[in-house]
């Protein structure tokens, strides 16, 4: 019976590995360490790669259980009528204590063009009860599950 493609390349890393050259390419290897220089920045861009295919860019990542403590954004101005208007904003937001759900990120989001001004990646995080709102990465905490 033939070995599969995978029985003989594990044979074959193997066989490096005993002659002490790299398992990945068969080359030199510089003492201590696992795999060369070349083999190694390869496996660090798969990485990178199979990351930004996942839409991964930042602390949060879709399906994530998030709170906001405090919503970001004006200070009091000390004029009545902004200052009515921004706490009437506030009132409309989710309390502390609600949990949201992460539903995109700044990259694959559309959310990125959002905020353009602050320089800071935003998700869309769905809240029971209030929609699909854009928040600060600054602004949420991770709910751990159950918690
Ligand atoms: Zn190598």
């Amino acid at each position: 019976m033939r070995a599969t493609k995978a029985e003989r390349s594990a044979e074959l890393r193997q066989y490096r590995r005993d002659l002490g050259l790299c398992p990945g390419c068969g080359g030199d290897l510089p003492g201590g360490q696992k795999y060369c220089e070349g083999c190694r920045a390869t496996a660090t861009g798969y990485r990178r790669a199979d990351r930004a295919k996942k839409g991964y860019s930042g602390k949060f990542q879709s399906g994530n259980r998030v709170r906001v403590p405090r919503w970001g954004g004006q200070d009091a101005t000390g004029d009545k009528g902004v200052d009515a208007h921004l706490a009437a904003t506030l009132a409309r937001l989710p309390p502390p204590e609600c949990v949201g759900v992460v539903q995109g990120n700044a990259r694959s989001g559309a959310s990125a063009s959002s905020m353009p001004h602050s320089g800071v990646r935003a998700y869309a995080v769905a809240f029971p009860g209030f929609g699909v709102l854009m928040v600060r990465e600054t602004e949420m905490i991770r709910v751990e599950k159950g918690g």
